[in-house]
């Protein structure tokens, strides 16, 4: 799973105000919204701290990665407790692609000898930390088989401008081994930069100062990362081809698809790699000599960080068993009523690297509770309009493998039928987290103001506003926080179970969870990530679990009783202005940048400043980029702006008039809601990468999970793609153009209701 979102700060519409003691909920009636809210209060009181505290050892009592056996087991259970609850439930069972290590070695060859213990010891306190046969060995799934011996070099956190200081230094990675520290990027992201920079293989470790005793104390007197602790995870590059099974892009992985051959995989790495414990990082990092890595390059251990390359001489072997596994999604349905065939989905995935109490764990129960909640509504005569689907995912770790085949498996009837689909994947205590379609902004607003949060009293939106003001940098960001009447939430990048359904079928989403008020956890995808630890650093008593069981089943309860869809597009319009500001800054900020570059290579500047002592190498004259045309985007944007506003009178001029809006009319309503997020997608996809079929999200192609908005453009400025760039530019608009069409369309027929 990926760590934390953020909500920020924005504008926009409040509630429909109606007089009564309550706001009228956005998409219901004066008659239907007092009726709805009687159901949730009822919902809102059933999820039990205990009951999840039960589910969480059952579920992490043992290991439970892909193809384990109580991965199977844990399936089983959930199975039976969807049935247990009153709903219709089975389990669909996919073959993929997921390696296992056969072999993992690094050793240091030269200048001494040393060799990397690979292996996290038990805890005599901590009682699961001792089940090793069962325990996947540390790696990284998908590395590609590999025996290299080569110089080591230390790269930093191993991105793109890291390898520009070490140009700077004089310094080459080629035909070297690098070793990177885990952080300010998804770790698959290091070794494919080391590849395409000529490294021949990859060591990646957590440094203290990230995860470690920096932090806090060190488990088990702590939260945080022991010294042989060892951060497992897939290495995939999902961001540049797709996410899911390697073997059977696009398609679901049945018995009987068409699969490449493991070598015609475009998502297995191209160099091998392995991650390693600060322990085992420690003497490695201590041989290096070269240039001292620059300042904010240094970690924790107590050593002065050298870059390299060499005199340290490292021998790394990985090889995996590539074999097919199966992965076991349970899947839960509550037929609708009145609407059975518009869908609201809603997953969080139940496989986990080892024993995942946080991960995945945390966030599951809240889903098991949810169902219990709603099974219990469903027996005291509650009807939802539209059909609730639910979903265990199994293989989200490997590179959400479970939700991926699904959703393409069901493709055309998701595209058709879906709603919107709601994920979590991880709990812990603090603020509510959300991240989305902007289109859904304005309804999770609303939801959160419901939602009371366990340790201050105030609702959860309160909270994060006020976490917002204390956060803030400055008065003028203070002033907006204070100004808007929403919280603004973050868009979709990916590293969890939403990417299918938001970026390959363009179904609008949303990502949400607790957390902020513990250390970042240092047991993140390791042995420790157990019982013991979440009951003793966590949220200890669970109250947070049923904050989230609460927050995401009144989201889910309100999609599915909504008489109009909640969609709005003010929000959305506003953001996208936001973006497009984002856009030509960014296109500014990189001529400006050139033209200093170049300016200063003129002057002699790096000449200048050269010290002979500690001697640098002066940068590559720049080209400097042509002014782009953002004309068409800025007239789309300025048109889904006015259509929005146009909407939302329409809407609040049909919704208060006493026909109200005719049922033939809202069913058609309902549809174009449905079509909205749809309309953001392009079948031909993002450039390279066509399974992204989103214009407007995606993971970066150099950051894996962090989001790119409008991905198309901002990636072509980034990487220097000028053409390209105006060329994306006019696929944006057109998006937003189709956009735009459709909401005039709803405003047209809502201005026919008399
Ligand atoms: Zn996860």
């Amino acid at each position: 799973m990926r760590r934390l979102m953020l909500w920020a700060v924005l504008i926009l519409l409040a509630s429909v105000p109606l007089g009564a003691d309550e706001p009228v909920l956005q998409g219901f009636t004066m008659a239907s919204s007092p009726v709805e809210r009687q159901w949730e209060q009822k919902f809102r009181y059933l999820p039990s701290p205990q009951l999840m505290r039960d589910y969480m050892q059952r579920l992490s009592a043992r290991p439970h990665h892909v193809g384990s056996p109580y991965d199977k087991s844990n399936a089983e259970w959930i199975l039976s407790k969807f049935k247990e609850f009153g709903w219709d439930a089975h389990i669909e069972t996919f073959q993929v692609l997921f390696p296992t290590p056969r072999e993992r070695l690094v050793e240091m060859v030269e200048p001494t000898k040393f060799t990397a213990k690979l292996q996290e010891p038990p805890l005599a306190v901590d009682p699961t930390s001792s089940q090793s046969s069962e325990q996947l060995p540390t790696y990284n799934a998908y590395s590609i088989d590999g025996d290299v011996t080569a110089p080591l070099v230390y790269v930093n956190y191993g991105v793109a401008e890291d390898y520009e200081q070490l140009q700077r230094l004089g310094v080459s990675v080629r035909g070297a081994i690098v070793i990177a520290k885990y952080g300010h990027s998804w770790r698959g992201v290091k070794p494919k930069v080391a590849g395409e920079h000529g490294a021949i293989g990859c060591l990646i470790y957590s440094d203290p100062r990230d995860d470690g005793y920096f932090e806090d104390n060190v488990f088990p007197k702590g939260p945080t990362r022991p010294a042989e602790g060892v951060q497992r995870g897939s290495v995939m590059d999902f961001a540049s081809s797709n996410p899911g099974d390697p073997l059977t892009p696009g398609i679901g992985a049945t018995p009987d698809a068409k699969r490449l051959s493991v070598k015609e995989a475009p998502s297995i790495t191209k160099i091998p790699v392995l991650p390693i414990s600060y322990g085992d990082a420690q003497p490695l990092l201590a041989a290096l000599h070269g240039p001292v890595a620059p300042e904010g390059w240094r970690g924790s251990l107590p050593i002065t960080y050298h870059v390299g390359p060499g005199p340290a001489k490292i021998h790394l072997v990985v090889k995996s068993n590539w074999d097919l596994k199966p992965v076991n999604d349970v899947i839960a349905k509550i037929p609708g009523s009145t609407q059975p065939d518009e869908w609201i989905v809603r997953g969080n995935h139940h496989d986990a690297w080892v024993n995942g109490a946080d991960d995945p764990i945390s966030a599951q129960i809240a889903l098991l509770e949810e169902a219990r909640a709603l099974g219990q509504l469903v027996k005291q005569g509650w009807k939802p309009k539209r059909t609730i689907i639910y979903a265990a995912w199994d293989g989200e770790e490997p590179m959400l493998l479970g939700s991926t085949e699904w959703a393409e498996e069901h493709g055309d009837e998701l595209k058709q039928h879906a709603v919107a689909y709601i994920n979590t994947d991880g709990n812990g205590r603090g603020y509510l987290t959300a991240e989305g379609s902007h289109t859904l902004e304005h309804f999770m607003n609303g939801v959160a103001r419901d939602i009371q949060d366990p340790e201050s009293g105030a609702s959860v939106w309160q909270r994060d506003e006020m976490h917002s003001i204390s956060e803030a940098k400055s008065e003028e960001e203070r002033k907006k926080i204070r100004d808007r009447a929403d919280l603004r939430m973050g868009a979709l990048g990916s590293g969890t179970d939403y990417t299918s359904f938001a970026d390959h079928l363009g179904v609008a989403s949303l990502n949400l969870g607790f957390g902020g008020e513990d250390p970042d956890a240092g047991v993140y995808h390791s042995i420790y990530d157990d019982f013991y630890w979440y009951t003793h650093f966590s949220d200890t008593s669970f109250v947070y679990g049923r904050a989230l069981a609460q927050t995401v089943g009144t989201a889910v309860m309100r999609l599915a009783d909504a008489d109009l869809l909640p969609f709005d597009f003010n929000d959305f319009a506003d953001t996208m202005q936001l973006y497009l500001g984002q856009l030509k800054k960014l296109a500014e900020d990189k001529r400006n940048e050139a033209i200093e570059r170049d300016r200063e290579l003129d002057e002699g500047l790096f000449h200048a400043i050269n010290d002979p002592r500690r001697p640098t190498v002066a940068p590559p004259r720049e080209e400097v980029p042509p002014y782009l045309n953002f004309a068409p985007l800025e007239n789309a944007v300025d048109q889904l702006n006015r259509s929005a506003r146009r909407y939302q009178e329409a809407l609040q001029k049909a919704w208060a008039s006493s026909q109200g809006v005719p049922p033939a009319m809202l069913a058609d309503l309902n549809q174009k809601m449905m079509e909205s997020e749809r309309r953001l997608t392009d079948d031909a996809g993002l450039p390279r990468r066509s399974w992204y079929k989103h214009m407007i999200y995606a993971p970066g192609v150099y950051t894996g999970y962090a989001p790119k908005t409008m991905p198309g453009v901002r990636e072509a400025i980034e990487q220097k793609r000028w053409p390209e760039a105006n060329t994306e530019i006019a696929r944006v608009a057109k998006v937003l153009e189709n956009e735009s069409a459709l909401i005039d369309s709803a405003t047209a027929e809502l201005a026919s209701a008399k």
